[in-house]
């Protein structure tokens, strides 16, 4: 027997159990970032931006007023006060849009509506309300500071300047900031595109009937959802049958619709049925198996075709812990995307945990402040097959491999799941 298993399949001798850590580093050494594509300015929104975006102008352009008011020399209100009123002349109106060709010149003022250049002479602005205006005369009783309400041309940005990096998801104050320096298209990273594949016998679609023994295909929607959610494209395979032809049909199908990442779920375990490992060893190669997890230890990940291809879990709180740890990363990587980790806090496990056996623990759990700290209460029993508990959580709590149990109180990491969408 050279670590070949009963069916054929590999055995476990010849894949070592993998940390986590591990699994991710072989796993990112077959991913590349995309290439670039151009879209129009609003369809950027959500997408990881491709190149580097300089100011092609000062923001402002131009120094401005930040109200509506009076343009005026700071100097020549040195010392008003209610009982020596400063009067200066009104020599001018300027509407925001329009540059003034009226100088202030020391005695006069020209009234000014947000957003109006500064016109020349002028160096500050006198909020109307906090003038008295007697026809063409404005009386001040209060000196105006130097620059009072003058937005300088470049205090946003300067001419230039790097306004926004490469590799960054686009948000909306993105979006105004790509559109403040003049940009009509951008380039984002092409979006990668995700074939998925769910397996077995008992797998039916979600409008099917639901005959004895059988069970709806719902990884392939939760799945599909997270690649939607990362950035990715979903290509719906269907479900394949636990059987070594349509199983290899089935990813030839995917291969031909040239994607750049595979998914499937189940058959990636031990039972009778489990042909994904054997497909992948057989048509392709199978770089690791299992990883020290829980829930999703049985993770197979390989190349079939030259495509990379991650056999997930079936049990539907597996595939999706599993994606989230490894098929994210994957997109991330492939939309160049930096600093794509979830934001994680540090919470008090409300629940203890029994013992473990050696795997790291993701636990489902709902976080919530209480008393200026962080609380993680567990959202029900942690059976891979409910996926009632991921609908409830808003983080996965993460136990170390090395604790041998979290008592009630346990100060845990927990990965908060809520963000991208
Ligand atoms: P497997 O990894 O193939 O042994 O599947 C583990 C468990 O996950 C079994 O109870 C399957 O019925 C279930 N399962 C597998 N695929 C899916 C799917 N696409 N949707 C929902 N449950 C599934
Ligand atoms: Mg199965």
């Amino acid at each position: 027997m050279s670590g070949r298993g009963r069916q054929g399949q590999p055995g476990t001798d010849l894949y070592p159990m993998l940390s986590v850590e591990e699994a991710t580093e072989q796993l990112l050494a077959y991913f590349q970032t995309l290439e670039p594509e151009t879209v129009p300015l609003l369809e950027s929104l959500g997408r990881v931006l491709a190149e580097d975006v300089y100011a092609d102008v000062d923001i402002p352009p131009l120094s401005n007023t930040a109200m509506d008011g009076y343009a005026l020399r700071a100097a020549d209100t040195a010392g008003a006060s209610g009982a020596a009123p400063v009067a200066l002349h009104i020599v001018a109106d300027l509407a925001a849009g329009y540059v003034s060709e009226v100088l202030v010149v020391p005695g006069t003022a020209i009234r000014i509506m947000t957003g109006a250049p500064i016109p020349e002479g002028a160096d500050a602005v006198l909020p109307f309300e906090d003038a008295e205006r007697n026809g063409k005369v404005v009386r001040i009783v209060r000196p105006v500071q130097l620059k009072a309400n003058v937005r300088d041309a470049g205090e946003d940005v300067h001419k230039g300047e790097l306004v926004l990096h490469r590799g960054r998801r686009i948000r909306p104050q993105d979006v105004g900031m790509l559109a403040t320096v003049g940009r009509k298209q951008v380039q984002v990273t092409r979006r990668p595109r995700v074939a998925i594949l769910a397996t077995g016998d008992e797998v039916v679609e979600v409008d099917a009937p639901l005959g004895p023994g059988k069970i709806r295909n719902s990884n392939s929607y939760s799945n599909a959802a997270q690649v939607l959610a990362t950035g990715g494209v979903p290509v719906l395979l269907g479900i394949a049958h636990d059987q070594v032809e349509d199983l290899t049909a089935k990813i030839r199908q995917g291969l031909a619709q040239k994607v750049d990442l595979f998914l499937t779920s189940g058959g990636v375990s031990v039972g009778d049925f489990d042909v994904v490992k054997q497909v992948l060893a057989a048509e392709g190669e199978m770089t690791f198996w299992r990883v020290r997890m829980k829930p999703g230890k049985p993770l197979a990940f390989g190349r079939i075709g030259g495509v990379p291809l991650l056999g997930l879990p079936g049990n539907p709180v597996s595939a999706m812990v599993s994606f989230e740890l490894f098929a994210r990363a994957a997109i991330l990587k492939m939309l160049g995307q930096r600093n794509g980790e979830r934001p994680s806090v540090e919470a008090a496990l409300v629940d203890g945990m029994k013992s473990k056996d050696g795997r790291r623990h993701f636990v489902r759990v709902r976080v919530e402040e209480k008393d200026g700290a962080y609380q993680a209460r567990l959202t029900g029993d942690q059976g891979s097959g409910r996926l009632s508990t991921m609908v409830e959580a808003n983080g996965l709590a993460i136990i170390p491999e090395e604790w041998s149990s979290a008592p009630p109180g346990s100060k845990v990491r927990v990965m908060m799941l809520e963000g991208d969408l």
